[in-house]
């Protein structure tokens, strides 16, 4: 594109471009014109703090050097077909699985998030030969057929009728859970009890794998209590069923360790990847998968593929991003500017309609309320997406978008995950903003 003629990108974009989860005649979206680290600017050169590293994918930020710069060397490996070994395929899946859990081997890569976790659920069919999949509800694992049915909030009802063998269990949810727990262990053997059962009920010897984001992050970064993830570790255990840990959106950083699951005391069989590996500067995920899975493959075919697996492009934008986070200490940085963000977030408690702060590194939601003492939540649940007719988180986010805070809100959580990048300042400054427009929004639309 040699100059850019704003008028005429919103113009086609409003004659040709379907958008995603939303009513066309509703969508009026900017153009981002520049961008830097962890701002952009629309088209009428305001500037904006993106909090949440558009879908918390940007972590190394916005046009990070390095990133800009491998992109000169594109075209220098031939693109391959995936039946050929690339030097970025192979340095990739090297880079991977030496930053992954121990027992972690090898990977297939895929496009984006949704489909890795499609191939998780066939390569957990394949491997145990059983076919059902435990998932949870408050879960999301993308938007394709698979993941769709997978995923166990609002957006999964858009593959109903749902296909057959997949089966939804509650996640831990403790702010709103009505029983009150003595503590986290208590919570922990309640889950555990009736995942147990449910497992009984639905026959273990008929489950392939149970399929968990090891903190839901679109759903409200809903921090497990203690013992919860290393408990469904020991459950799979028992029957012989495979852990698949969905790090699309925790992986690469985002929580402060490289991994999610890295913060716990268990490794999964397989995990799936998107997102972070390279920060969306090109498509790319995939799924890796424990030495025990693997080998199954040495001798049976693995009888999945896509044409763009370890695409040539993709792959070395993932190696050099790798890089980035080594070079750079970025996962250390997110770990320790988490620390402000975790203290700015506590204070939040003092707000009349913040119910609930959770964070882990720069991975935070702020679940807002109508009533502290009834929890009555801002929207009820299943209400987004166009049917909320009061429309107050929408009022909420427009609010902070007017500040130049950038984020999105998912039923009544705001999403609050920087790109990695960002500076202690940057960070103050940017929930100042967050603390002004929650003041505004209480006096004059809330109360
Ligand atoms: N899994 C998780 C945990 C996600 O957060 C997402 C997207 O936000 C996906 C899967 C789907 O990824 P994609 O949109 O790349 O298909």
């Amino acid at each position: 594109m040699k100059s850019v003629d704003i008028e005429k990108i919103k113009q086609d974009d409003r004659n040709y471009v379907l958008h995603s989860w939303a009513k066309q005649k509703q969508v009026n979206p900017k153009t981002i014109t520049k961008a830097k680290g962890i701002f952009f600017w629309d088209d009428e050169d305001k500037k904006y703090y993106d909090m949440c590293s558009q879908l918390v994918y940007l972590n190394v930020g916005h046009a990070h050097p390095k990133l800009l710069e491998e992109f000169k060397h594109i075209g220098e490996i031939p693109i391959s077909a995936p039946g050929f070994a690339t030097a970025s395929k192979a340095e990739l899946a090297r880079k991977i699985i030496d930053v992954a859990p121990s027992n972690m081997a090898k990977v297939f890569f895929a496009n984006g998030g949704a489909d890795s976790n499609d191939h998780a659920v066939k390569i957990a069919r394949m491997a145990t030969g059983r076919y059902k999949i435990f998932s949870r509800y408050r879960s999301y694992h993308g938007a394709t057929f698979g993941a769709g049915n997978l995923s166990g909030e609002s957006r999964r009802f858009t593959v109903e009728p749902g296909l057959p063998g997949f089966i939804k269990f509650d996640v831990p949810y403790l702010y709103r859970e009505v029983i009150d727990f003595e503590n986290e262990e208590a919570a922990t053997k309640f889950y555990l009890d009736r995942l147990r059962n449910q497992m009984l009920y639905e026959g273990p010897e008929t489950i392939a794998a149970v399929f968990m984001e090891p903190i839901p992050g679109s759903n409200g970064v809903l921090i497990p209590p203690k013992g919860y993830l290393e408990g469904v570790r020991e459950l799979c255990d028992e029957f012989g069923i495979l852990m698949i840990c969905d790090e699309v959106m925790t992986g690469f950083g985002r929580t402060g360790k490289m991994f999610a699951v890295d913060h716990f005391d268990f490794e999964p069989d397989m995990m799936t990847f998107a997102k972070g590996v390279t920060c969306g500067y090109s498509p790319l995920g995939g799924v890796i998968v424990s030495e025990k899975v693997a080998k199954y493959f040495d001798d049976h075919v693995l009888m999945t593929g896509l044409t763009y697996s370890g695409h040539t492009v993709s792959t070395q934008i993932g190696c050099a991003t790798l890089d980035i986070y080594k070079d750079e200490n970025l996962i250390e940085h997110a770990d320790e500017v988490g620390k402000v963000l975790a203290s700015r977030l506590e204070e939040l408690r003092g707000y009349d309609s913040v119910g609930d702060v959770r964070h882990i590194g720069l991975f935070a939601a702020v679940e807002l309320v109508k009533d502290k003492t009834t929890k009555e939540p801002i929207i009820a649940y299943g209400m987004d997406y166009g049917k909320d007719k009061v429309g107050l988180m929408s009022q909420f986010v427009s609010l902070l978008s007017e500040f130049g805070f950038y984020t999105y809100s998912h039923e009544s959580s705001v999403i609050i995950a920087p790109p990695l990048v960002i500076t202690e300042q940057e960070l103050n400054e940017s929930m100042d903003l967050f603390e002004q427009v929650l003041t505004l929004f209480e006096k004059d639309v809330l109360f």
